[in-house]
Formats: C-alpha cells, sequence, structure tokens
C-alpha cells in the first residue's frame, strides 16, 4: 500500500467545495437547490476580457510565458495599483499567479516550517490554516470578533506575536465575515509591527473593490515602512468574477522575489498566455461591470441582512464588504453550526456553510453568500424562516 509524507496528513479542506458537491448532487437528483454556499460572483466575465482572451489565442499566444507573467500584465497590474490607491509598484516586484491561493500557498511555503509560529485570522480563510498545518509551522488564530466588527484588533494581533513568529496574515474586506478593517485599526497594526522586524505580513486584499456604505478600501501598500516585508495578495476571481479563469497576482519585496520564481518554474512553470491578456484587459479596460456588480451585491446585502434578522434566533450585523454575511445563529438553539447549516441543505435546498469551517471562533455562525440573485435570496430566506419555526 502506498503512504504520503505526514505533511499531507496535515493538509485540510475547504468546505464550500464539499457543499458545491453535495448541493449539485442533490440538485441532480431533482431538488431545488438555492446556493448560498459559493464564493464566486453570479456574473458572467464582461465581454470585453473573454473577447481578449480569444484574441490572444487566435494570435497564436499558445506558448510558455516568463513563469512570472508577461511584463505588459505587470504593467497593468502596477498601473491599477497607482491609478486607485497612489501606491507606486515596481512590476518588478509583480508575480502573476495561478489564482489568489498561490500566493498563500507560496507564502506559507516560504515561512512555514517545524517551531515557526505564523498568524492567521480565525474565522478566515480556511486555506491560510491547512497551508500552515501542512508546512508543519504552527497555526496561531487570530480571533476575529463579532464584538469588533469583525474587523482586526491591532492590540490583540500584536500580542500574539512571539520571537518565534515568522509571518503574519491580514484579511480586509474579509472572508467570511465581510468585516473591513478600519484605517485607524491598521495604522496602528503597521505602527506596532515596528517592533518585531522578524514577522513578515501577508494581506489578502481579493475584496479590494467590494466595500460598501461609501468607505475606501485601505491597502497595505499604503505604508512605505513595511514594504521591504509585505507580501499583497489579489486577483482577478471577484472583481472580474473570472474564478474559473485561475489569474492572481501578488507583489513581493524585493528580497523574497527571486525565492517565489524559483517556485513558480518549479511548481507550476507559468499561468496560461491568454488569461493573461484577459487579465491586461480586465485591469486596463472599462469598469462599469465592475461597478454595477458591486451595486448590486450592495442591494441584495440589505435584502439579505434584514431577512436574516426578520428570522428566529438569528441575528445579523451588516457586513461592511466582500459578498458574505455572517450571521449568529446561536439562539436558534442549534448547538452546532455546521448541523443547522447541514440541515439547511438536507431539509429545505438551501447551502450555507457552517461558520466552524472557517475557525474555532466560527461556532455559532453560518456563511451566506449572497452571490445569487435576489430572488433565489428572498426564496432561500422564507425557506429557512419556515424551517427554523418547525425545528424549534
Ligand atoms: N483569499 C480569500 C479571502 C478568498 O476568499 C479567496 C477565494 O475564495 C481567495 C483568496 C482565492 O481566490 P482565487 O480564486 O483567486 O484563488
Amino acid at each position: 500500500m502506498l503512504t504520503t509524507v505526514d505533511a499531507f496528513d496535515r493538509i485540510g479542506e475547504e468546505n464550500a467545495f464539499a457543499v458545491l458537491a453535495r448541493a449539485t448532487a442533490l440538485a441532480d437528483q431533482g431538488r431545488d437547490i438555492i446556493n448560498l454556499g459559493i464564493g464566486q460572483p453570479d456574473f458572467r466575465t464582461p465581454e470585453h476580457i473573454v473577447e481578449a482572451a480569444v484574441r490572444a489565442l487566435k494570435d497564436g499566444h499558445h506558448g510558455y510565458t516568463p513563469s512570472v507573467g508577461i511584463l505588459p500584465l505587470r504593467e497593468a497590474v502596477a498601473r491599477d495599483l497607482h491609478r486607485r490607491y497612489g501606491a507606486s509598484v515596481d512590476p518588478g516586484l509583480v508575480m502573476i499567479m495561478p489564482g489568489g491561493k498561490v500566493t498563500m500557498y507560496a507564502a506559507i511555503r516560504l515561512f512555514g516550517e517545524p517551531g515557526a509560529e505564523i498568524l492567521y485570522p480565525d474565522p478566515g480563510f480556511p486555506i491560510y490554516r491547512s497551508m500552515i498545518e501542512h508546512t508543519g509551522a504552527t497555526p496561531v488564530p487570530v480571533p476575529i470578533r463579532e464584538a469588533n466588527g469583525f474587523a482586526f484588533s491591532a492590540e490583540e494581533t500584536l500580542g500574539l506575536i512571539t520571537p518565534r513568529t515568522r509571518l503574519l496574515i491580514i484579511n480586509s474586506p474579509a472572508n467570511p465575515t465581510g468585516g473591513v478593517t478600519p484605517k485607524a485599526e491598521i495604522d496602528k497594526l503597521v505602527a506596532g509591527l515596528a517592533a518585531y522586524p522578524h514577522v513578515a505580513l501577508m494581506s489578502d486584499e481579493i475584496y479590494d473593490h467590494f466595500v460598501f456604505d461609501g468607505e475606501r478600501h485601505q491597502t497595505l501598500l499604503a505604508y512605505p515602512e513595511i514594504r521591504d516585508r509585505l507580501i499583497l495578495l489579489n486577483g482577478w476571481s471577484k472583481t472580474y468574477a473570472m474564478t474559473g479563469w485561475r489569474l492572481g497576482y501578488s507583489i513581493w519585496p524585493k528580497s523574497l522575489y527571486e525565492s517565489v520564481r524559483k517556485l513558480s518554474v518549479n511548481a507550476w512553470s507559468c499561468v496560461n498566455a491568454a488569461t493573461q491578456f484577459a487579465g491586461i484587459a480586465a485591469l486596463d479596460g472599462p469598469q462599469d461591470a465592475v461597478a454595477a456588480m458591486v451595486a448590486e451585491f450592495d442591494r441584495r446585502r440589505h435584502i439579505v441582512v434584514e431577512g436574516l434578522n426578520a428570522l428566529p434566533g438569528i441575528s445579523c450585523a451588516t457586513p461592511k464588504g466582500a459578498f458574505y454575511a455572517f450571521p449568529n445563529v446561536a439562539g436558534t438553539g442549534w448547538g452546532s453550526a455546521k448541523a443547522l447549516a447541514s440541515a439547511l441543505l438536507e431539509e429545505v435546498g438551501v447551502a450555507v456553510i457552517g461558520g466552524p469551517d472557517f475557525g474555532v471562533h466560527g461556532e455559532g455562525y453560518i456563511r451566506l453568500s449572497y452571490a445569487n440573485s435576489a430572488e433565489n435570496i428572498r426564496k432561500a430566506l422564507e425557506r429557512m424562516d419556515g424551517f427554523l419555526r418547525q425545528s424549534k
């Protein structure tokens, strides 16, 4: 019998994919399923982006590209970040990756080893913890609390740093909570990090376009004092409804870039060429589809929050960003949020994710993605209402 090394026994999962598989299986059996589980926009990739990829294929871009990505795309990333944030980014420090997830993998791989500690948000994107455990490093959860608006607390985060801490992962706007960490708190965090020069920072800003109520996203690129240890993760998946294209980027400190370039040569060679041309069209082309999508998410956000707060035993703080609601379900009488999530799918065909799939501090919550039509969201809320009233 074949056995694999222990590191693979420690790899976790992203349960959203398992829920998607189960929801699809039920739908295939003829059940009417409303999927509020998966975190991907329910929009098509804008047409001009698709056309750019088709054109690239027809023009013969069929070969390998530089493993770090084609220069015009890296320049487009730098231009976009300058346009939106006034940030100056050297295209020579931009890495094009097959999705935002791969930046996570690379950053955690660079710093993760037995004895190292890596701080990550809990509840948070489940892959952070999974990859940390894979490397043998010690995962140190940073609690993300409803009482704090699901924002990072600079004081609590800094208080968890030890001489063994190698990497701190932050994520705002956040999955699964929709929390946005205010600028004042990020200022405090960055100021506090001055005392810990041995700690690198990975800022996952994949939802940076999805900030509501007239607020602006605070990028970590705005702090020159940490540029020499900042890994910025972003990509096209959410902003341009391109989850299936597998295209992401990251900005690296000069001291790490060569290591990541070597990893890319070893692990994935490059992102497929046509997709990279699509990425240029996305960043340089019209942004009205993005604005329309964000406006639609905002409209649904109000429907979801209002609807959830009308359900028995559920209270839901208004998320400030991303496209998730993270209602508190402690009052429903269901001791386990995972059991509640599973019952909602099996009994009334509403797919949501149990909070514990995002970490121990997720118990008592479920995550709803509002990447579904307003009509379906309303229908799901009605089904949940009926279910909660009868199961009490
Ligand atoms: N970071 C966060 C917080 C996410 O929620 C996701 C996807 O759900 C990713 C990164 C990865 O995105 P990609 O599809 O680009 O790998």
